[in-house]
């Protein structure tokens, strides 16, 4: 049993000074707030929790950057979607496993506790039959750079809405209903120290309702469900014409959507569908980075937060590896579209940053099924250590780790 005392710590109910814990094997044993520091504590000055990263698509790391130039006039999400193909479609084993390597250390350098891992390159390069070593590649991956994992196996059937056949460049993502659950199956039994295993459908677009309704009976009613659910506004116009739907709308029409469910990118959405996702505890799984690099939209933050929704986020297609930066830019997006400051706060907590940092942990935390819930017993004892030149308190602190630059941040899993 190793010891700390953190002057200010940010814990799940707000920033406490003078928190003593306990740690062993990586987890918090005790806590104790408003404590003295005992002789053998390491003494630490400004701590926060790392952050679950609760979105992934590991291999999209190899692309980062590389798509920022005008091939046609109307570049867009879709046009994006054609050059991640061509790099699906060139990924080899060894490539996934140094990619997910190098991305996986990457997080866990810049605060990131966790991933959730939404994986659908399924089909060996030279082997299309195999659709379970790239799986077991990613979780080697994260066992090798110690980051916890929770594997999303995705469920992908058809190229868009009303069963469409895939193309030839998605059938690498392929799986029949009876070889997904065969993958799960068979991942049960690779799983390492805590890695979890969890149901995912790629979107409305390319699953069936009634392929979802099978995997659904089929599979542990306490795994997190995670699935792309309104990224774009072709993908809602397409399900409107084919079912008389919005997708959010549709979902809950056809399945009981509650806490397991992240509904990834929810950023098309109309107020019944905000007051759905809220109502149902289900976790709206935000990537603000990917979502303004592809011209997606902006989540509609006011009236999701009036009802308190829960929210995480994700590093997505890794355009950058950044919690802060995540968390900046959609307060920043919020800005720029409300004409106002200092919208992602409350009455209770109106620093931003600790707003959104807390916000964040616990919705990643819901539909992670992994205990990294911050600084709390049993959960994970992986934290940020803040310091900054400049006098400021914990809670300028951490605004000015998401909002500036001159806040150094290092992060430490403490034993
Ligand atoms: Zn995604």
């Amino acid at each position: 049993m190793n010891s700390y005392f953190f002057k200010s710590a940010l814990l799940p109910e707000g920033w406490q000074n003078n928190v003593r814990v306990e740690v062993d094997q990586g987890k918090y044993q005790q806590i104790e707030v408003g404590a003295k520091p005992q002789p053998r504590d390491q003494q630490l000055t400004v701590v926060i929790p790392q952050m679950p990263n609760i979105h992934s698509h590991v291999f999209q790391r190899a692309m980062a950057g590389l798509s920022e130039y005008r091939a046609n006039a109307s570049d867009d999400f879709w046009s994006w979607r054609d050059l991640m193909y061509r790099l699906a479609n060139e990924m080899d084993e060894s490539q996934l496993y140094q990619t997910a390597r190098n991305c996986y250390h990457e997080m866990k350098q810049t605060g990131y506790s966790s991933v959730c891992e939404f994986h659908y390159l399924h089909r060996q390069k030279q082997q299309p039959e195999d659709y379970l070593t790239h799986a077991k590649v990613i979780l080697q991956a994260a066992h090798d750079v110690g980051l916890t994992i929770t594997l999303l196996p995705v469920l992908y059937a058809y190229a868009g809405v009303g069963e469409q056949p895939l193309s030839p460049s998605q059938r690498r993502f392929e799986l029949s209903v009876a070889e997904y659950l065969d993958l799960l199956d068979n991942l049960q039994g690779c799983l390492q120290d805590g890695q979890q295993l969890g149901v995912c459908f790629h979107s409305l677009r390319a699953v069936s309702v009634a392929q979802m309704h099978e995997v659904l009976a089929n599979t542990p009613n306490d795994w997190p469900v995670h699935i792309h659910i309104a990224e774009q506004q072709a993908e809602v116009q397409a399900l409107i014409e084919h079912t008389g739907k919005r997708p959010v709308e549709f979902l809950y029409s056809e399945f009981d959507v509650n806490k397991r469910w992240c509904l990834v990118h929810a950023t098309h959405l109309n107020d019944s569908e905000i007051r759905l996702i809220a109502d149902s505890g289900a976790v709206a799984g935000l990537c603000p980075l990917t979502e303004a690099n592809l011209g997606d939209g902006i989540f509609p933050m006011p009236a999701f937060m009036q009802q308190s929704g829960r929210f995480g986020i994700g590093s997505d297609s890794h355009i950058e590896i950044n919690p802060a930066g995540e968390l900046k830019m959609l307060e920043y997006s919020q800005r720029l579209a409300l004409l106002q400051r200092n919208v992602c706060c409350d009455g209770q907590q109106p620093n931003v940053g600790s707003w959104l940092w807390l916000q964040a942990v616990a919705g990643g935390t819901q539909i992670s099924n992994q205990a990294v819930g911050g600084v709390a017993v049993g959960q994970q004892a992986d934290i940020i250590l803040l310091q900054s030149e400049q006098p400021m308190n914990a809670e300028q602190m951490l605004d000015a780790y998401v909002f500036s630059d001159h806040v150094k941040a290092k992060s430490i899993s403490l034993k």
